[in-house]
């Protein structure tokens, strides 16, 4: 059993709740079968994402701290909330959304004139300011020098790790027959101030198509499935799901 009790509600976002508990250097995250797109104009509920993310989120973590990332993950909750459940360490979370790109798709397609399936050799990095009342907006060096949230030495550190992240999770996911077309993670500071991984890296937050598949709507096992209503999105997000088990040990279980 968890060695630890559920306290209230912390932050409730699209995809998550965080919760407190009854230690300070730790808390709950419950992964939500919400699904929302184009910043909450589409909304679904989708039976089982949230457990599928939530483990597929604990194994890329794992994984990367095992490649000597530093992430706020702890372990798999035990016990009844085992299915979607995380525990992790409580982070400030840098409003920066941290997008990496190998493959141009998406918003890059609309924004610039580089056709879908470009590979994008070195991958892109882009920086969002993550604020919904803004959407989100793509920064430029002026503006983000202007934020002021970060150094530029913490900066320089973020672009290092989200690279790192980016070749580790590339050659993972290359073994399960999976392209990383791109992702967006995010980056806080711990109690201690470490700069770590945080949030959720799942089919949510990544573009991923398989290799094995030439159709350029077949071969989408991402979040896209929802937003061009493709269908078959709990599909898709299983067989990454089980993919990924297939290349990695079991998740630990926190406690
Ligand atoms: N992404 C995300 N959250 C966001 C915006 C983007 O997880 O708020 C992910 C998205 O799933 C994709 C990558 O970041 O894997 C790049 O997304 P893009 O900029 O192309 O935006 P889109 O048009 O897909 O929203």
């Amino acid at each position: 059993m968890s060695r630890y009790s559920l306290g209230g509600l912390l932050y409730e976002g699209k995809a998550k709740r965080v919760f407190a508990t009854d230690q300070p250097d730790l808390v709950a995250v419950e992964f939500k079968d919400d699904a929302t797109a184009f910043n909450a104009l589409k909304k679904a509920q989708l039976a089982g994402k949230g457990a599928m993310n939530c483990r597929i989120s604990a194994l890329l973590f794992e994984h990367l701290a095992r490649c000597g990332v530093p992430t706020h993950y702890l372990g798999l909750d035990a016990g009844d909330r085992s299915s979607h459940w995380m525990l992790v360490r409580p982070v400030r979370v840098i409003p920066l959304e941290v997008v990496i790109r190998n493959v141009a798709a998406g918003s890059l397609c609309k924004q610039m004139p580089v056709e879908l399936g470009t590979l994008l050799e070195p991958p892109l990095l882009d920086l969002y300011y993550k604020d919904d009342a803004f959407g989100d907006p793509l920064l430029t060096e002026a503006r983000l020098e202007r934020l002021n949230l970060v150094s530029p030495a913490q900066r320089a550190e973020m672009e290092r790790l989200a690279r790192m992240i980016n070749t580790e999770l590339c050659g993972l996911l290359d073994r399960c027959g999976l392209q990383l077309v791109d992702f967006k993670i995010e980056l806080g500071f711990t109690q201690s101030g470490e700069l770590v991984l945080a949030d959720e890296i799942s089919p949510d937050t990544c573009r991923l198509w398989n290799r094995a598949v030439g159709d350029a709507n077949d071969r989408i096992l991402d979040k896209d499935r929802f937003r061009n209503d493709l269908g078959g999105v709990v599909e898709a997000y299983g067989e990454v799901l089980k993919r990924v088990q297939a290349v990695c040990p079991e998740p630990s279980i926190y406690g």
